[in-house]
C-alpha cells in the first residue's frame, strides 16, 4: 500500500495553476478525504468547496459598470462583462455544477459525458450537449478529480470544437501527472484546485485522494 502525505504547493508564480489555500477549503477537503464520511456529508462538503473554488476562479473576471438605484440614491454598481457556462464532466462533475449554479443562476449549463476505458484509461466520449452559443461564453469546466488529465484534455477538445476560447478547469484534487498533461495539450487553460496530490496509482486513482468521487457523491460505492 502506498501512503503519501498531500503536497502543500502553491505555485502562485503562475496563475495557470491556483491551489486555493484557505482554511475552509482545507477543512472541507479533509472531510471529503475521510473514508468514514457518509454520502450526505460528502455531497454537502463537495458542494461547498466547489463554491469556494468558483469564487477564486471569478477573481480574474471582468465586470462592467452599471448604475444602481438604491432606495435612497443612485450609485455605481457592477455586472459580469461576459456570459458564463458551467460544463460538468459526467458524472462526478454534476456535484460541482449543482452548487455553482446556485451562485451563478444566470449561467447556462452544458454536459460532456466521458468514461475511462479500463485498460488504457483513455476517455471515451458518449454524450455532449452544450448551450447553443457557448462560443461566446466563459466556460467553467468541472470535474472533481484531475487524474491522468486525459478526460480533461478531451473535454477541452470538445469545447474548442464548439468554438470556446475561454476555459477555466475546476477540480477538487489534481495530481502532477494530470496538471502536466492538461498544460501540455492546453497551456492556456487555468486550473483551480483545492489540492495537488503526489501519486497516481496504476488504476488511475489519485493517492491519497478521496476515492471515486462519483461513487462517493452518489452513494454508489
Ligand atoms: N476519478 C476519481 O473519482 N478518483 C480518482 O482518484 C481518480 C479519478
Amino acid at each position: 500500500m502506498q501512503v503519501a502525505a498531500p503536497v502543500a504547493i502553491n505555485p502562485s508564480q503562475s496563475r495557470k495553476v491556483v491551489v486555493v489555500n484557505h482554511p475552509l477549503v482545507a477543512t472541507k477537503l479533509s472531510v471529503l478525504r475521510a473514508k468514514t464520511t457518509a454520502p450526505e456529508e460528502f455531497r454537502r462538503n463537495l458542494n461547498e468547496i466547489s463554491l469556494l473554488l468558483a469564487v477564486e476562479a471569478a477573481q480574474s473576471w471582468q465586470t462592467e459598470r452599471i448604475e444602481v438605484e438604491t432606495p435612497l440614491t443612485s450609485c455605481a454598481g457592477a455586472r459580469l462583462a461576459q456570459s458564463v457556462a458551467l460544463v460538468p464532466i459526467l458524472r462526478a462533475g454534476l456535484g460541482m455544477s449543482e452548487a455553482i449554479f446556485q451562485l451563478m443562476p444566470q449561467a447556462s449549463v452544458g454536459h460532456i459525458g466521458l468514461y475511462r476505458e479500463k485498460k488504457t484509461l483513455r476517455p471515451v466520449n458518449y454524450y455532449t450537449r452544450l448551450p447553443a452559443h457557448i462560443d461566446r461564453d466563459h466556460v467553467l469546466l468541472l470535474d472533481p478529480m484531475l487524474a491522468t488529465g486525459f478526460s480533461a484534455c478531451e473535454a477541452v477538445n470538445v469545447l474548442k470544437q464548439h468554438g470556446v476560447t475561454r476555459i477555466q478547469f475546476l477540480c477538487i484534487i489534481g495530481c502532477d501527472a494530470g496538471v502536466e498533461q492538461l498544460h501540455r495539450d492546453h497551456p492556456e487553460v487555468e486550473i483551480i484546485t483545492a489540492a495537488i496530490d503526489p501519486i497516481l496509482n496504476d488504476h488511475g486513482y489519485i493517492v491519497p485522494g478521496l476515492g471515486d468521487a462519483g461513487d462517493r457523491y452518489f452513494g454508489t460505492e
